[in-house]
């Protein structure tokens, strides 16, 4: 749609991962592209000249005998319609009231004119419809698709948002559509389009060419990033990946050069004409053309000047690219839905282009055509390697004035949390549920049988979330009751993965197999959820009594690298309390005397304990009552600060409580870091105990959040310390982690944030330092890659603010500053040192775009960060200081996977009808290199109807210029054991494979190393060899 919610009203080691292999140059060195969209944001003024019948342009003149006899103007007039997937109506409604009949009258209309063209993109929708129709029009449909009059692009099952969702979901969401076309149209699209998603990420196309695809087309941009590239006839490029230097995933990318992809700002640059050859907006429809003057239906006498004013626009619009071939979308949100429509525009354009075809003068060939149309005679008239390649991306995106479309990262961020939560327990299911069936192939067919429970858990999870990434679901630009159908979606999805999960689980640590038998009803073990706030509902606390005497509680690690992590448990009573591993070894643990950072009238203790585990990996760990353990040792400090004598007099506090006076700052430390406190709470300085260096980190949050002298408490104790701190609006923790690995470099950060009393209000978290920053600071893609920001006093407030899908940061020559984040939010640094994350937003007003109406369904929301200091070896530098890309360090990648993957920890239900069964205490699959971390398992999934396990693999890189500890993790030289990732068997044939398995490849001999390069995705099929690939596969 044309309107959104779009205001913020606020305000060396450097050669370490080279590859050692041929074509991976790319490994440490940036693009070096013809186009940079960062050196243009450095020249351009951004002044908004008014441009006349084109506002954002200028007055376009038509080149003299640009064409001739030989050298015509070719032009592919492409239908379409927008179906957004759930936006002022959900994604049933709008099936229901407009896209059904869309599709019905695709199948008519197109039917009676061969030279009929149309193009779709949502496959969700096509889903929907599939179910609804005869195998009649199931044919005719095949046939339009099978001729090339209907072309399926992208084949997505939503038009993505490209700046709230993480990689992974948009490769879950192009599977889905992919395999859904392949197993029912036999079909894979080749080019994509994406027309609406509210600023365009480079992730999409580098993704987009693993799924096979060859072209793409996109819209919303900066209106003066359109101007220059349209003066400059280089609206169309190659669009490179900022670390590509050479160009080896270059794909070819068409922008539109206008305001919108409607009729009126499509066919060439006055609006006002080619609104007037929008045939819909006539007669009956109620539709017309602002511009005062309305369509004319086509009649001999009115042809000649018809087809010359709409000519001279199209030749117009020609004149903004570099060929001879041109790209006229014609169509709007909805359109088609109504059989006139087709009569309207179908037969009036007829009528022009056969005027115009039949005009030799005129040295025009128009016609009908869909993308596959466009890109096949571009393809004949300029080579790809003739066009210019480009590096950047396209946020902020400003459609006219100062709008820029920023607020969206924030929007909503319950949901956009939620988002992340079921990422989380999807991949986590499916490898659960993959790593099951492998686990003992003669008793597990259950698990794959479409009879069982599981295989549509997994299925409408992944539907939840593939629809969630539609351009208004997780942007948080849909209205209230639509956003409330989404998250219904979503939570629907993530008990159907917590359902597989535990069902697996419980299956592979069973330890008779051969008599096992499946009740799928069951639940053998619950999610403790990870990120749960009080607003999900009441959470199970553990009650350990001498007649629930032992509890189960059980470890996954999904990630392919060893973790130690520290972990809590919520207790009812932490008297006579051991807790014991799976080797059945006491475990040291840690008592906290309150379970949530707001007030709880609960009987509520947080158990914290630390654990090592393998990749992949099961442990089991049993808490025990035993009667007479004294365990006062293990209860952490309580000191308030600012409280009511009340507070201390609660029950439940009173054994914690050290009697302190703190007049002054004060720290929380571990072996390798100090972070001191102001008396009111909040952060002031990091320390770095081993490098003896202390660099000021002042955490505050703006605007107008009262925190002066608020009540804080501070808990100490040998595995967690926590300061938590309750401002206004917000309750604030930080927690310093006592645990090797990555937990003690970094800080926890979490934010209880609840704005809903408050009218047109927004709240940030601030972190001012003495980093020298200059204005630069780093955000990344899609969780994917780190793109360099700098902040422009000529760009407003709003317009300086970009993305943050998981991590930000800034840096100089001696430090930098890293803060991942567990959910996706928007991120600016606006002076020097700084750091600023929007938390929540709420508007109590429409903002005139559309929506009709604000966003007032705020919710308590948690959000969780890690907050990461490293210093830098001298000298050291990953990629020379004018290059556009960044890097993680390896202690935010691990922080980073560890908040979007948090090892799944579930508690053993009924004790009574679990306990007598046999149960092994832990599963580690075979895995050769357990401590690389560079090779990350983005999915694994069973494939049920080809008995078969597909997997996908992402190799990462890494920014090594700091003083980090690497002895206990290593990198992949670049050779990756495939079969490592995979306990597969001893007869399983492993096949290269698409990255949505629906084309299957050569044959990977299991004990070859396969040479991955950094930044590379690489896909992996698996299946018995008695099993011979179905045809759905090949
Ligand atoms: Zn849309």
């Amino acid at each position: 749609m044309r309107f959104k919610k779009k205001l913020l009203v606020v305000d060396n080691k450097n050669d370490y991962f080279m590859n050692k292999f041929e074509g991976c140059e790319h490994g440490n060195l940036s693009s070096q592209a013809d186009i940079q969209i960062f050196k243009i944001y450095n020249e351009l003024k951004f002044d908004n000249i008014d441009g006349g019948v084109w506002k954002q342009g200028w007055n376009v003149q038509i080149s003299k005998n640009r064409w001739n006899s030989s050298n015509k103007l070719k032009i592919f007039v492409v239908p379409h319609s927008h179906n957004d997937p759930g936006w002022k109506k959900t994604f049933e409604q709008y099936y229901a009231s407009h896209t059904r009949n869309i599709f019905n009258n695709m199948v008519t209309k197109l039917s009676e004119d061969s030279r009929r063209k149309f193009i779709w993109a949502e496959v969700s929708f096509l889903s929907l419809w599939w179910i609804d129709i005869s195998q009649n029009v199931k044919r005719k449909f095949q046939e339009l698709v099978d001729s090339g009059q209907v072309e399926i692009v992208s084949g997505g099952w939503v038009m993505p948002d490209e700046a709230n969702s993480h990689y992974y979901s948009i490769i879950q969401q192009l599977t889905h559509g992919h395999q859904w076309l392949k197993k029912h149209l036999n079909y894979k699209p080749k080019h994509s389009w994406c027309i609406d998603p509210f600023g365009t990420s480079p992730t999409l196309p580098y993704i987009l060419q693993h799924f096979g695809l060859e072209s793409l087309v996109i819209q919303r941009t900066h209106y003066s990033i359109k101007k220059y590239l349209a003066k400059n006839k280089q609206l169309e490029f190659r669009w490179r990946q900022l670390w590509d230097s050479f160009g080896k995933y270059d794909f070819m990318t068409h922008m539109t050069p206008f305001y919108s992809y409607d009729i009126p700002h499509t066919c060439g640059p006055d609006p006002a004409v080619c609104c007037q050859f929008d045939f819909r907006r006539s007669s009956y429809s109620g539709m017309t053309c602002p511009w005062k003057k309305q369509p004319q239906m086509i009649t001999e006498r009115n042809i000649a000047f018809r087809a010359e004013i709409l000519l001279d626009q199209y030749r117009k619009k020609a004149e903004l690219y570099s060929t001879n071939v041109l790209l006229v979308p014609l169509g709007d949100d909805f359109r088609y839905d109504v059989s006139y429509e087709w009569d309207q525009q179908f037969n009036n354009y007829q009528k022009l282009f056969d005027y115009m075809n039949n005009n030799p003068s005129l040295y025009v060939e128009v016609n009908f055509g869909t993308l596959q149309d466009y890109f096949e005679s571009l393809k004949n008239e300029k080579l790809k390697t003739m066009f210019p390649s480009l590096s950047g991306d396209f946020f902020t995106y400003a459609d006219r004035d100062d709008h820029y479309w920023s607020g969206y990262y924030t929007s909503k961020p319950y949901y956009k949390q939620m988002d992340r939560e079921l990422i989380s327990y999807l991949r986590s299911a499916e490898i659960l549920h993959a790593i099951a069936w492998k686990s003992a192939p003669q008793y597990s067919d259950w698990l794959i049988s479409e009879k069982s429970n599981l295989v549509s858990s997994l299925r409408n999870a992944r539907e939840g979330l593939s629809l969630f990434q539609h351009h208004d679901g997780i942007t948080g630009t849909a209205k209230e009751y639509v956003v409330d159908d989404y998250g219904r979606k979503l939570e629907q999805g993530m008990k159907g993965a917590q359902h597989v999960m535990q069902q697996a689980l419980n299956f592979i640590l069973n330890a008779d197999k051969s008599s096992y038998q499946p009740d799928l009803e069951l639940v053998y073990f619950e999610l403790k959820e990870s990120r749960k706030t009080s607003d999900y509902g009441p959470e199970k606390i553990i009650k350990i009594n001498e007649f629930q005497s032992i509890r189960k509680i059980v470890i996954f690690n999904s990630l392919t690298w060893n973790r130690k992590e520290i972990l809590s448990l919520k207790i009812e009573n932490y008297v006579n309390i051991e807790l014991y591993d799976e080797n059945n070894e006491l475990v040291p643990y840690q008592i906290n005397p309150f379970c949530e950072l707001t007030e709880s009238k609960k009987n509520c203790f947080l158990l914290y304990f630390k654990t090592n585990i393998e990749p992949l990996s099961i442990k089991m760990y049993f808490l025990k009552f035993s009667a007479g353990v004294s365990n006062t040792n293990n209860l952490a400090s309580l000191t308030i600060l600012n409280g009511p004598a009340t507070l201390h007099k609660l029950q439940n506090v009173k054994n914690f409580l050290k009697e302190q006076q703190i007049m002054s700052d004060f720290s929380l430390q571990n072996n390798k870091i100090s972070v001191t406190f102001r008396r009111e709470g909040l952060m002031k300085a990091i320390t770095l105990k081993d490098l003896d260096l202390t660099v000021s980190v002042h955490l505050n949050f703006i605007k107008d959040i009262n925190c002066e002298k608020p009540l804080v408490k501070i808990i100490e104790g040998k595995l967690i310390s926590s300061v938590i701190v309750y401002c206004d609006f917000v309750v604030h923790a930080v927690n310093v982690y006592n645990c090797s690995g990555f937990e003690e470099h970094s800080i926890e950060i979490q934010n209880l944030v609840d704005i809903k009393t408050e009218n047109n209000f927004e709240i940030a978290m601030k972190i001012s330092t003495g980093i020298k920053s200059k204005g630069i600071f780093y955000t990344d893609l899609n969780g994917f890659q780190i793109i360099k920001r700098q902040y422009y006093s000529k760009l407003p407030l709003q317009g300086n603010y970009y993305p943050m899908s998981s991590s930000t940061y800034i840096e100089d020559e001696n430090v930098r500053l890293t803060l991942v984040s567990a959910q996706p939010l928007g991120a600016s640094s606006l002076n020097e040192g700084e750091l600023e994350v929007m938390q929540d937003r709420r508007l109590s007003q429409d903002d005139n775009l559309g929506l009709g109406e604000g966003v007032l369904d705020n919710r308590p929301i948690l959000h969780i960060f890690r907050l990461s200091l490293e210093k830098r070896i001298p000298n050291c530098h990953k990629v020379p200081k004018t290059h556009t890309v960044g890097y993680l360090s390896m202690i935010s990648y691990l922080a980073m996977n560890s908040v979007l993957y948090p090892l799944m920890l579930f508690i053993q239900t009924d004790e009574k009808t679990n306990q007598n069964k046999l149960y092994d205490s832990y599963y580690v699959p075979e895995i050769i290199n357990s401590s690389n971390i560079d090779v990350h398992l983005v999915s694994m999934v069973t494939i049920p109807e080809s008995v078969a396990v597909g997997f996908v693999l992402h190799k990462t890189d890494l920014d090594t210029c700091f003083f980090e500890e690497y002895e206990n993790y290593s990198f992949n030289n670049g050779l990756v054991n495939v079969s490592s990732f995979f306990p597969s068997n001893v007869d399983d044939v492993l096949y290269q494979s698409s990255l949505s398995f629906v084309q299957i490849k050569n044959k990977h001999e299991k004990n070859k190393l396969y040479p991955m390069c950094a930044m590379e995705f690489a896909a992996f099929y698996v299946t018995n060899n008695s099993v011979n690939i179905p045809i759905p596969f090949l």
